[in-house]
């Protein structure tokens, strides 16, 4: 500025009133401290990053974060932000930024929970620095969950894990089913993550790609996590509903973590050990290698023969579907039911069915009575248990066996349940 043009400004300065020019400093003061402080002048300034519009956004963000935030460096904006992209490296975004290779070594060899090595396009990498030297240095996976870097004395790094609790908010969404369960839960803004886990609650309940009719409706409870009052991105399913041809379908999430219907029982494929209620004498055990007493031949025995009484009531031992009711001249009148696509039972020597072909059934449902029919020596119930076709014995091999709800946990689960059936109820 020429000398004379800043005489005139000094001698202009003078001659307004007292009060003017304060205002006129303090005016000049905000002016300067928002051009240094500035995030966008920070960061743009000397790197032009890739995504530079989503750096500044989220820096803003990063601000209304930072009153619980508690770093070890003074200054809480970030230098430079970086939004990971697919292909990226590590070392290509150090040189991007003119930062040393040791640097991001040293980095690498403090990050004790291995946070580099699980990094996603979108997440972000954060840089405090001071010239090229590396002050503080964050991933950043979302405002509840990041790893904060800082440098030591030696050059090393310090990190620690950081993740804020926030708070959780409850939603509900619901629909109707029209085309299929994804297009449907998609539309209504479930993330295809949510609809995947959904179909793996029921996928031994329903047939999804058969059995699901359009118009049948469906409700999720979902929990969102905020930080801040920003969403982290986490979130659960805390009950699902479907109502398919009338049958209803319940998942609700209990403690450790799993889903169980309203009464308590796991939904994955599960199966009783035993066909009936009370635990009859064996008085034939399953044998491949069985020998007829008189001719001594090899005749395998396929089943378990429990020594029960006529008219005893026999249990399905797993969901599934009864393809077969049949009278048979040494079988008798015998049924089989298919559970999905590798189990199969076999139910022997019965007096009466209460179930027909095509029929669905419930583990423990009471689907006939026992008796004496086709060739025996006396009354018993011959149960066999098929894996992939294949007899096994079915008081000895690895089945999935029904897990529930433990009696100890019940009250606690039975109030869980009432809650969230009563949001689901309230919302149309
Ligand atoms: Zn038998």
């Amino acid at each position: 500025m020429p000398l004379k043009k800043f005489k005139q400004i000094l001698s202009r300065w003078r001659q307004l009133p007292k009060r003017h020019q304060r205002i006129l400093l303090s005016l000049i003061v905000i002016v300067i401290a928002v051009i240094c402080w500035s995030p966008s002048s920070n960061l743009s300034g000397e790197v032009a990053l890739p995504h530079g519009q989503q750096a500044g956004n989220s820096s803003d963000d990063f601000v209304s974060d930072s009153p619980e935030i508690k770093p070890v460096s003074d200054v809480q904006i970030p230098d430079n932000e970086y939004t990971i992209v697919a292909g990226d490296t590590l070392s290509g975004i150090f040189q991007k930024l003119g930062l040393s290779q040791t640097q991001m070594r040293n980095i690498l060899e403090s990050d004790q929970t291995q946070a580099l090595d699980t990094l996603n396009p979108g997440d972000k990498l954060r840089f405090w620095r001071n010239k090229d030297k590396l002050t503080r240095f964050q991933v950043y996976f979302n405002p509840g969950y990041y790893v904060d870097f800082n440098l030591l004395e030696d050059g090393s790094y310090d990190s620690k894990v950081v993740r804020l609790e926030g708070v959780w908010k409850q939603h509900v969404v619901s629909g109707e089913i029209h085309g299929s369960l994804y297009l449907s839960a998609r539309k209504l803004g479930l993330t295809p993550a949510q609809i995947e886990q959904i179909g793996q609650m029921f996928k031994d309940k329903i047939n999804f790609s058969r059995e699901l009719r359009s118009g049948d409706p469906f409700k999720v409870v979902i929990e969102d996590q905020f930080v801040k009052g920003q969403p982290t991105g986490e979130s659960n399913l805390l009950a699902v509903q479907i109502i398919n041809q009338g049958r209803h379908f319940n998942a609700f999430l209990f403690d450790n973590g799993k889903y169980f219907d309203e009464k308590g029982q796991s939904l994955t494929r599960a199966f009783l050990r035993y066909p009936t209620r009370r635990h009859y004498r064996i008085s034939s055990p399953f044998n491949l290698h069985r020998r007829h007493p008189v001719t001594g031949r090899i005749m395998p025995h396929y089943g378990t023969d429990f020594a029960c009484p006529v008219g005893t009531k026999i249990l399905a031992t797993g969901d599934g579907i009864v393809t077969r009711v049949i009278h048979h001249p040494y079988a008798g009148l015998y049924i089989v039911i298919r559970h999905g696509s590798t189990y199969m039972t076999r139910y022997l020597h019965l007096s009466k069915s209460y179930v027909h072909r095509g029929e669905p059934v419930k583990r423990g449902q009471v689907i006939a009575l026992s008796g004496a029919s086709g060739r025996v020596t006396g009354p018993h119930l011959h149960y066999e248990f098929r894996i992939n076709n294949r007899p096994v014995n079915p008081m000895s091999t690895k089945i999935p066996m029904a897990a529930a709800v433990s009696r100890k946990d019940m009250p606690k689960f039975k109030q869980e349940v009432h809650k969230l059936l009563t949001v689901m109820d309230k919302s149309p």
